[in-house]
């Protein structure tokens, strides 16, 4: 198959495991930088511009937009979708799960066990907020936040409220979370790829550093999940519409809740936690469903 893969940079570990376990299987991989995509898009045929010519029409497309980038990045893989490629993860799905508020109300819709939370802009009740989500000790986070910036654990109601009342004054959009302690400083990485959990890992904080982010010197071992893990995984996958991403689970006293789905999860961390051949089952994936107009929404979301 001809296949393209959309990310900024080539030198990724992801990336180039994806060209690596594409060409592995015979098929030919096209690194295609996202942000260097334009186009026409009163042409009546669709095409993406790239480097001075028409890109061909690929097979399947491997988006990897990172989320600097959501805005762009989503109106690249639409027009990919409009050529009647198999977009990997459709436009509608990143959007989606790029917005906090919006993943966290679509799970709770439909049942998916989280965290309580509240959010706010201008809350004229701090205290409640507060309260509403079982008091201290409380997470605040920034919207915006990524690889645990802007993550911060209060410990009392007043430290909760000061927090609040700082990121107000910044105009931040915040959420108010339940402080998960029985988690341990740790979370669950499950990589879903259609509907199958391919690779879980555990994910354990630095000592006396609650995030487990591996960025944040976090360590990460193979993790056997336990059946409605797997099953919150899957469903929480399915709610956003996405083939292949990461749900990162906590283990609290109220079952698996989840914290975040990730709609370009990292190959790295959980290949070599796992030592399983993630890339390779996503181009299985890919080599089962890839057909052309296969993406649902073909550009319309
Ligand atoms: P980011 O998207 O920036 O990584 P997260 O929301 O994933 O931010 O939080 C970073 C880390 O903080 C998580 O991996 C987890 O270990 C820890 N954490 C986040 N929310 C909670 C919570 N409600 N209770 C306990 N630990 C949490």
């Amino acid at each position: 198959m001809k296949i393209a893969i959309l990310s900024r940079n080539e030198k990724l570990y992801s990336t180039r495991r994806f060209r690596e376990a594409g060409e592995l299987r015979g098929h030919e991989v096209d690194i295609i930088d996202t942000l260097h995509c334009y186009m026409d898009i009163t042409r009546s045929r669709p095409v993406v511009r790239y480097r001075g010519t028409d890109l061909p029409k690929y097979d399947a497309v491997i988006p990897r937009i990172g989320a600097s980038i959501t805005f762009y990045g989503t109106a690249v893989v639409r027009q990919f979708e409009m050529m009647g490629s198999f977009c990997v993860n459709e436009s509608v799905a990143i959007s989606r799960s790029r917005d906090k508020l919006r993943s966290l109300q679509l799970l709770s819709r439909k049942d998916i066990g989280l965290p309580r939370t509240g959010f706010a802009n201008r809350p004229d009740n701090i205290k409640d907020l507060i309260k509403n989500v079982g008091g201290a000790p409380v997470v605040i986070k920034l919207l915006e936040g990524t690889q645990g910036i802007g993550v911060v654990k209060a410990d009392t109601n007043k430290a909760a409220e000061s927090i609040i009342e700082a990121f107000m004054g910044l105009k931040a959009n915040i959420l108010v979370q339940e402080f998960i302690e029985e988690a341990g400083g740790s979370d669950i990485r499950c990589f879903v790829v259609g509907n199958k959990v391919v690779a879980a890992m555990k994910r354990q904080g630095a000592e006396g550093e609650f995030r487990s982010n591996l960025h944040r010197g976090g360590s990460a071992t193979l993790f056997k999940l336990s059946k409605e893990e797997r099953a919150t995984a899957i469903n929480a996958a399915k709610i956003m519409g996405l083939n292949v991403c990461g749900v990162d689970i906590l283990q609290s006293n109220h079952g698996p809740v989840v914290m975040e789905v990730n709609s370009s999860p990292g190959l790295e961390g959980i290949e070599v936690a796992t030592n399983k051949d993630v890339a390779g089952l996503i181009y299985e994936f890919i080599e089962t469903n890839a057909s052309p107009n296969r993406t649902k929404t073909k550009g319309k979301g």
